[in-house]
């Protein structure tokens, strides 16, 4: 697939996948995160990167600037229209991420320290991922700790690996086939991402430095094609609305309020809708949708700006009277004129349930 840097080929009804960072703790999931923010903040706004709620969006267009480095040759035809990354990683935010049963985040990225290989959260991640199945790629990180290892900053793996010392190299691949051996023992095949051949049963590792930005275009680069080969299907728009609840949480001005992932669909001010609350539905109308001023405007008063209407995949806050109970991990329905709301109070009730079950096993 070789193809010119500029052929987009945006299909208007694929929506833009959800992604979040797991693993086991220090393996440096928030430096990661933070690595991938820090290029918007070098690139302004400009490349329409957006800080949203609990998450960043990174449009098609600054996809690829990213992942230049790694795209030269092999200029990767886009077709999805963005990347959503969930900013918060962890299993919890894994877990609120669903909804009764079906999982709302389309791809994850597990990273494992290479100086440590798989340990007790890797596992957990894994069987979480695995139940969900949720399409996975692992950041080997922390490369940079590699004895003697010559930094050559935010540079795509395979070129900073052929600057690297033959002990250098050598270390690498030692630790590298530890990990490949932890896999085998946990009964999966894994490959190092480029030599990959079987993307479906064998699991890529895409070795990274969330310290320096090495290999962190080939992470997502990665990402792309995971979510552009396997899951077309999914990320095509429904005509279903999927909305989950992330976060709750008291704002001065607005009172308590609802950070949200909207999945699928739209969203009004104005809007009635019906969630679970610890004793009872909640039953109330949008006050406002609420995202964060762009970086350029810090002098403007209000600290959110306010939509009127919203379309998915984007994350942001809703603010309405009565949330004051409402919980992480519970689906937000839209009351239609023509929708029963005691129906869907039924519904949104029924969720309790499935989120203290997932409380319990996970
Ligand atoms: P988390 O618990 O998985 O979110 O891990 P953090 O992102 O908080 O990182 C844990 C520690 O590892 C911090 O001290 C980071 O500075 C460090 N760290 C994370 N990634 C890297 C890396 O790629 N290289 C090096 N040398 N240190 C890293």
């Amino acid at each position: 697939e070789k193809l010119e840097a500029d052929e987009y080929d945006i299909d208007k009804n694929l929506r833009s996948p959800i992604c979040v960072v797991l693993g086991h703790v220090d393996t440096g999931k928030t430096l990661i995160l933070d690595k991938i923010r820090k290029t918007r903040v070098q690139e302004g706004e400009a490349g329409g990167i957006t800080q949203q709620i609990g998450a960043t969006y990174f449009p098609i267009k600054s996809l690829q600037k990213l992942t230049n480095k790694v795209n030269k040759k092999h200029r990767y035809k886009h077709k999805l229209p963005g990347l959503l990354v969930i900013d918060t990683p962890g299993h919890e935010t894994f877990t609120n991420l669903r909804s009764r049963g079906s999982n709302l985040c389309d791809v994850a990225i597990l990273v494992v320290d290479i100086m440590h290989g798989i340990e007790p959260q890797t596992r957990e991640s894994i069987d979480l991922l695995k139940k969900r199945k949720t399409p996975f790629v692992v950041a080997l990180n922390k490369i940079d700790r590699l004895y003697d290892w010559n930094v050559t900053e935010n540079m795509g793996f395979r070129d900073t690996f052929k600057n690297q010392k033959k002990h250098v190299q050598m270390e690498f691949q030692n630790r590298l086939n530890e990990t490949i051996l932890h896999f085998n023992q946990l009964g999966m095949n894994a490959e190092l991402y480029f030599k990959n051949k079987s993307i479906k049963d064998t699991v890529s590792l895409v070795p990274t430095s969330a310290v320096t930005g090495e290999g962190i275009p080939d992470l997502l680069m990665y990402v792309v094609q995971l979510t552009q080969k396997y899951m077309i299907k999914k990320l095509t728009y429904l005509s279903t609305f999927q909305c989950t609840i992330l976060e709750v949480k008291v704002i001065e001005g607005h009172g308590t309020t609802v950070d949200v992932i909207l999945v699928n669909g739209k969203i009004h001010e104005g809007d009635r809708i019906i969630t679970c609350g610890l004793n009872g539905p909640i039953d109330t109308t949008i006050r406002a949708l609420l995202t964060p001023q762009p970086l350029k405007e810090l002098r403007v008063k209000s600290e959110f700006i306010r939509h009127p209407v919203l379309h998915a995949a984007v994350g942001f806050k809703i603010s309405a009277v009565g949330l004051e109970n409402s919980i992480p991990g519970s689906e937000v329905f839209i009351c239609g004129q023509r929708d029963d709301p005691e129906e869907l109070k039924e519904r949104a009730m029924k969720d309790l349930n499935s989120i203290l079950n997932d409380v319990d096993t996970s």
